[in-house]
């Protein structure tokens, strides 16, 4: 593990994320002057939203009832707890630390950047993409010489960045066994075994999520077999599951929804761009399973009401959180914080996050590739690929 697997996982994660920034900055520019006019910019922007909300919705109600019926947070015995607690008590206070941070407000502000470098710099997507898209729609408005120059060479950027994508997937059969042998070699079944009912009410509600109503929003919405999809993103769906990071799996993302699922460029730039941080079905499903399977545990009871206001919350908190590797654990504190349950009981699920993870930036992943079929189909139906029927 030390001196094969593992930096053999590493070097391809960091192959992966090294490409984001210039990715994400060409992806959107090229897809705002594709589009070009403002009002459809418009319409696929607030086509995206809608498929992002709703969806998103969809996926918190599917878990909340799950856990409501499953009940996982109850009957644990006081021992198991202890352990898992001890084990995780240090890196749970930062997360607790780093929910108090959170707040609605912040987020909003943070969307937009002080320093666009530095958001780069720092990994925040979200602010880069609020300065590309200023970017995009300035160059759009503005056709002299040198802006269409500009765009000129942003489309070189894209168009290299795509050819090493290519490279770097080339590898992806090596480095995803090196990473699930790693992080199997790690996590132990222990933890699993003794969680099993929590770690089965996510991973069923990921599963009907995954399973039934993407191929439900797919045939009735995208026109497009389920079969085929799920063939053309399985590249995507792998990426995904062994980074556990949208982020990471964004240049695999672009790439299948153009080439194998037939999504015409600049809708795949817009909608997949945007859904790597903002569509988060699997985490949004993920938060309102655990804010509900804790106060379970800690015997906080939630009315209708309450559980109405959590929706919200996770449905918010799943556009805000990071697509990185446990992005979600510190809105998931903020959360519990607003509603009495301790945030240290994070450190009760920390020993299976890594697993969980992957299975919901796996559902993550996957829905921006559902919403970029479905925003295709009713932006360019013409253009949508004849290879899938
Ligand atoms: N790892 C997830 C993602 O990148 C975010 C999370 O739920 O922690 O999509």
């Amino acid at each position: 593990m030390a001196y094969v697997t593992d930096p053999v996982g590493q070097i391809f994660l960091r192959l992966l994320f090294m490409l984001v920034v210039p990715l994400v900055f060409s992806a959107l520019i090229l897809g705002v002057v594709e589009i070009g006019d403002p009002r459809a910019l418009g319409r696929i922007g607030g086509r995206t939203l809608v498929f992002i909300l709703t969806v998103t919705t969809l996926a918190v109600t599917i878990g909340l009832i799950a856990v409501n019926v499953l009940q996982p947070g109850t009957g644990i015995p006081p021992e198991v707890t202890s352990t898992l607690m001890d084990a995780s008590a240090e890196r749970a206070g930062q997360i607790a630390a780093g929910g108090e941070q959170v707040s609605l407000v912040n987020l909003i502000i943070n969307i937009v950047p002080r320093n666009p470098i530095a958001s780069a710099a720092n990994g925040d997507l979200i602010g880069i993409m609020f300065f590309s898209l200023m970017f995009g729609i300035a160059a759009t408005v503005l056709q002299t010489a040198g802006t269409r120059s500009f765009v000129g060479a942003v489309q070189g950027v894209y168009d290299i960045c795509l050819k090493l994508i290519g490279w770097v997937i080339a590898l992806a059969p090596y480095a995803v066994t090196a990473l699930l042998f790693t992080i199997t070699a790690q996590l132990g079944l222990d933890v699993l075994v003794q969680l099993a009912r929590y770690v089965g009410t996510v991973v069923l509600a990921l599963a009907i999520h995954m399973f039934i109503v993407f191929p439900l929003l797919l045939r009735f919405f995208g026109g497009m077999s389920p079969l085929f999809f799920f063939r053309g993103a399985q590249p995507a769906i792998l990426t995904a599951f062994s980074t556990s990071s949208s982020a990471a799996s964004l240049p695999t993302t672009l790439k299948v929804a153009e080439e194998n699922l037939g999504v015409p460029r600049r809708v795949a730039r817009f909608v997949c761009t945007l859904g790597a941080t903002a569509n988060m079905n699997g985490t949004a499903l993920f938060e309102g399973i655990t804010v509900l399977f804790l106060a379970q545990f800690f015997g906080v009871e939630l009315s209708l009401l309450q559980q109405g206001v959590i929706l919200v919350l996770c449905m918010l908190g799943a556009i805000g959180a990071a697509g990185v590797p446990g992005g979600s654990l510190p809105v998931i504190a903020m959360i519990l914080a607003m509603f009495g349950i301790p945030p240290e009981g994070i450190g009760l699920i920390l020993g299976v996050d890594r697993f969980l993870d992957m299975c919901r930036t796996t559902v993550n992943v996957s829905g921006d590739l559902v919403g970029s079929v479905v925003v295709a189909r009713y932006e360019a139906p013409q253009e949508t690929l004849q290879t899938q029927a």
